[in-house]
């Protein structure tokens, strides 16, 4: 393999830059329009755009992808994680032009695809399966039935679904019927399949997982375990290696069964055995079931390579050159603990609502134990186009304690400006009780969401560093500029002035009054006084709260700063008249809050709608959100239609104004 063409993009396209650049191998970048200055393609070697924004449209054509391989001479292909990496028809393309897939064969993946199918293969194979129905027979009345027998709760899934999409868990019969259209209704408009499958939900459910991987000569062993039970709406958020409380007995059940899986498809390359635990009396050899298999690199694969050494994307291209695996499964280590938080941009306090922006400041943390992964550097955008990750972090200890605390560290030491995001929900998970204990569970996050997401408002002294911030008054002033800090300041009269900022009900008024380099600064949650020791470096200005003297970072944006204190991020938008002019009557309108897919419009002119009442559903980052009207009323009119693509602030409808 001399040169390797990346079919993928962001932190994934990076992380395998990274080791082919070690290996001597030359890179290759495919990008869209809207990644022309992203890392992935400042890391290859040579680029080659692919087409516009829509991943449909650039980093789903295989074709196009295919003649950038040819156009480049790469005699290899890595798909990454997402995108092509599971389609099997990508992989005979590639075969068929002479090029190397860095992964399994397409048959393994057929055999796969299906969560069905693939259950049924594995209960051929002798591995257990999660008990439940998966026939061919998909009429309403045969599926309630199934689940009947299963008894509930049961999940329904769409077979072909993937990503956490096209699931419901049914609690009882009354609810069956409608459940089974949600998810097949998924299963159609997200993978074009309304085929369900139904399986007993586990109780107290873990996700435990088997890295397994095989090569050309017909090795396949496995890499051990990862912990993926803390999950919100079945999507991973903080995965972790070796599981909490694993029994040697059942980790060897396990890894058995995950090799028997594999070497039943013939497996080549990485692939993950994904396991459903029920945890309810401890970890047990006999309580663990196949769920499905992804049959690519997953997202959480540091935290093996942590614990285990390896570097996996090494393997794979040596295994996809040819080469046998360098070891057998005795020569497979587990040293220590490892976790990996996804840092997103997206806003825990409005139920993860994905965000978007430019990252004004971006400093990721560094140092023993601590690795990131990421595909953005600082003054990047996080655009609606792709999934708005900014970074894994991922940390290593000798024990899960120490990695834990590790964790906790590395979040405290994360500052991002210019978006939101979910640092702060992932500070608090990292501190939760129960999982400090290892007592984790997929439920952990849905149980403790109002504790782990509820909003902090800002302590008066984050404020009060704002107002300096905003008025000035942070930095040292030059000798050679005597009027420079008194301007604007003293000319309202006395040493008094107010920072303004964008409160939930409008301007919020904080004053400020100087008395010799000693500042009161009167905020909403209380007075507090305060003094800059030094202001030079705004990313460690330290600053003296009475007795205390404190470290804090500022990041300055057009319209807001963000105050970095104790571990947190505090954002406050600057006030704007103009805005405020700008503004209409409120209410009247709804317009989106992101850009955008309009999905489905629920109402049309003339309806009557209630508060709350859905009435556009925007598909935004790879998740529907329904907007709801804002007030009771009757609809004026409908400005968009199914298809649409939205900017933020496109407005979509209007009620009619009242009188
Ligand atoms: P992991 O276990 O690696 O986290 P996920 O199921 O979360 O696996 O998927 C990893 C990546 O692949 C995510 O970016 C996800 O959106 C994407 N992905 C997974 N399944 C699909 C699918 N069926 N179609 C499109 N993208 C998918
Ligand atoms: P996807 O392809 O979207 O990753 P999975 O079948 O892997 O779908 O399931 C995703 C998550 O849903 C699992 O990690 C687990 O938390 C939960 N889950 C799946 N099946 C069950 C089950 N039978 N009982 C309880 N939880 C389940
Ligand atoms: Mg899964």
């Amino acid at each position: 393999m001399k040169k390797l063409l990346i079919a993928n993009r962001g932190e994934i396209a990076c992380r395998v830059i990274r080791t082919a650049r070690r290996m001597g191998i030359a890179t290759v970048a495919v990008f869209s329009e809207a990644d022309r200055n992203a890392l992935h393609v400042k890391m290859a070697d040579e680029a080659v755009p692919i087409g516009p924004p829509p991943v449909a449209e650039s980093y789903l054509k295989a074709g196009t992808i295919i003649a950038a391989a040819r156009l480049t001479g790469a005699d290899a292909i890595h798909p990454g994680y997402g995108f092509l990496s599971e389609n099997p028809d990508f992989v005979d393309a590639v075969e068929a032009a002479g090029i190397t897939f860095v992964g399994p064969p397409s048959s393994a993946i057929r055999a796969m695809g299906l969560k069905d199918a693939a259950k049924a293969l594995m209960e051929k194979a002798g591995v257990a399966v999660v008990p439940g129905y998966h026939g061919e027979a998909q009429d309403a009345e045969t599926l309630e039935r199934e689940a009947e027998r299963i008894g509930y709760p049961v999940l329904i899934k769409a077979r072909a679904g993937g990503g956490g999409k096209g699931m419901r868990r049914v609690e009882r019969p009354a609810d069956f019927a409608a459940a089974l259209e949600g998810a097949q209704r998924e299963g159609q408009s997200s993978f074009g399949d309304p085929h369900c499958l139904i399986e007993k939900y586990i109780e107290k459910p873990r996700h435990i997982e088997i890295q397994v991987f095989g090569d050309r000569h017909g090795n396949v062993v496995h890499l051990n375990e990862r912990d993926c039970s803390l999950q919100r709406r079945h999507q991973k958020v903080i995965e972790e290696a070796p599981a909490p409380g694993m029994p040697a007995e059942m980790r060897a059940a396990m890894g058995e069964a995950a090799v028997k899986a594999a070497q039943a498809i013939g497996y080549v390359g990485a692939g993950t055995i994904e396991f459903i635990v029920d945890g309810s009396e401890g970890l047990r050899p006999d309580r663990f079931w196949f769920m499905e298999m992804n049959t690519r690199l997953q997202v959480e694969h540091p935290v093996t390579e942590f614990v285990t050494g390896l570097d996996l994307v090494e393997l794979q291209l040596r295994v996809a050159g040819g080469e046998p695996l360098p070891f057998d499964q005795s020569g497979v280590g587990l040293n220590g603990h490892a976790f990996e938080a996804r840092i997103y941009a997206e806003d825990a306090t409005r139920d993860f609502l994905p965000a978007t922006g430019q990252l004004t400041t971006l400093r990721l943390p560094d140092g023993e134990g601590v690795r990131v992964d990421t595909g953005v550097a600082e003054g990047d955008r996080i655009t609606p186009h792709y999934d708005p990750m900014i970074a894994k972090l991922i940390v290593w200890g000798p024990d899960r304690a120490s990695a834990l605390a590790r964790l906790s560290r590395a979040l405290g030491e994360t500052r991002v400006a210019g978006s939101v995001t979910n640092v702060a929900f992932l500070a608090r998970l990292a501190a939760h009780e129960g999982f400090a204990a290892g007592d984790v569970d997929t439920g952990v996050i849905g149980r403790d969401q109002a504790a782990l997401t509820a909003s902090a408002p800002p302590p008066a002294e984050a404020i009060a560093v704002a107002a300096l911030a905003q008025l000035r008054r942070l930095a040292p002033v030059a000798d050679d500029e005597p009027f420079a800090a008194l301007a604007g300041f003293r000319s309202w009269g006395a040493a008094r002035q107010a920072a303004r900022f964008e409160g939930s009900d409008g301007r919020v008024d904080v004053p400020v009054i100087e008395d010799a380099g000693r500042f009161t600064v009167e905020t909403p949650a209380g007075s507090t006084r305060l003094s800059v020791v030094d202001g030079s470096d705004p990313d460690r200005i330290r600053i003296a709260f009475g007795e205390r003297i404190a470290t804090v970072g500022i990041a300055h944006e057009a319209e807001a700063v963000t105050v970095f204190m104790d571990t947190l991020a505090y954002r406050f938008a600057h006030y704007s008249a103009e805005a405020h002019a700008e503004e209409g009557a409120g209410g009247d309108t709804v317009a989106a809050p992101m850009p955008g897919l309009v999905r489905a419009v629920r109402v049309a002119a003339g309806d009557t709608v209630e508060t709350g009442q859905a009435l556009v559903v925007l598909e935004a980052m790879k998740m529907e959100h329904t907007m709801t009207a804002p007030r009771d009323g009757v609809v004026a009119e409908v400005m968009v239609s199914p298809g649409d693509q939205v900017e933020e602030g496109t407005l979509l409808l209007a009620l009619e104004t009242e009188d």
